[in-house]
């Protein structure tokens, strides 16, 4: 069965020509992420990078995505206004292939989860801390259409049968299916 269901979509507008590299976003959300929480910083746990090229004075923060079992097999290169970049340099996968986006100690992946462990924040800690307005946080709204799963289906038949009886239930729906 279809549902439509309303969603909050979290983005962070990233404005590259902004960023001065000052790394204040990598310190804060390793903090915010550290056990106890704030008890230590290392920019290695953190789940923005700020990617630096000397050359052009140009910084590009990139944020954690989504963990990726195996490496691609392809890689990609971007070219910017003639200068090369390098390979897999923007790309927000923690994979086998490269170092980024990993647990130091542990290796296991780290992803950017909006620091939606504390719901009191009114935004993301690393644009908070971003003072350049590099980063910037935007919400909206949007209705979504999702297949009920099973799983949602059971919870809810589990409720109906504490409140009614599985015998009162399956009468019922014997009764419904006679009628259709
Ligand atoms: S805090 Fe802002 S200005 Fe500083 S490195 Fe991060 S994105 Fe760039
Ligand atoms: S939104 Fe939170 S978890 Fe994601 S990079 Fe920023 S501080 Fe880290």
């Amino acid at each position: 069965m279809e549902v439509t269901k309303k969603k909050i979509v979290k983005t962070i507008r990233i404005d590259v020509d902004k960023c001065n590299g000052c790394r204040a976003c990598e310190v804060i959300c390793s903090s915010f992420h550290a056990t106890p929480k704030y008890s230590s910083n290392n920019p290695e746990r953190a789940r923005i990078r700020v990617i630096h090229y000397p050359l052009r004075d140009l910084y590009v923060p990139v944020y954690a995505g989504e963990y990726a079992a195996a490496e691609c097999a392809g890689r990609d290169k971007y070219t910017i206004d003639g200068k090369e970049y390098d390979e897999c340099a923007f790309c927000r996968a923690s994979c086998p292939s490269r170092d980024v986006f990993k647990e130091p100690d542990s290796g296991l992946p780290l992803k950017c989860d909006m620091c939606e462990s504390d719901p009191t924040l009114s935004q993301p800690m690393c644009v908070q801390w971003c003072l350049a307005d590099a980063l910037i946080y935007e919400e909206r709204e949007e209705e979504v259409v999702e297949e009920e799963t099973l799983e949602e289906i059971e919870i809810g038949l589990q409720a109906m049968a504490h409140k009614f009886g599985w015998q009162k239930l399956l009468d019922t729906a014997g009764r419904m299916a006679k009628k259709d």
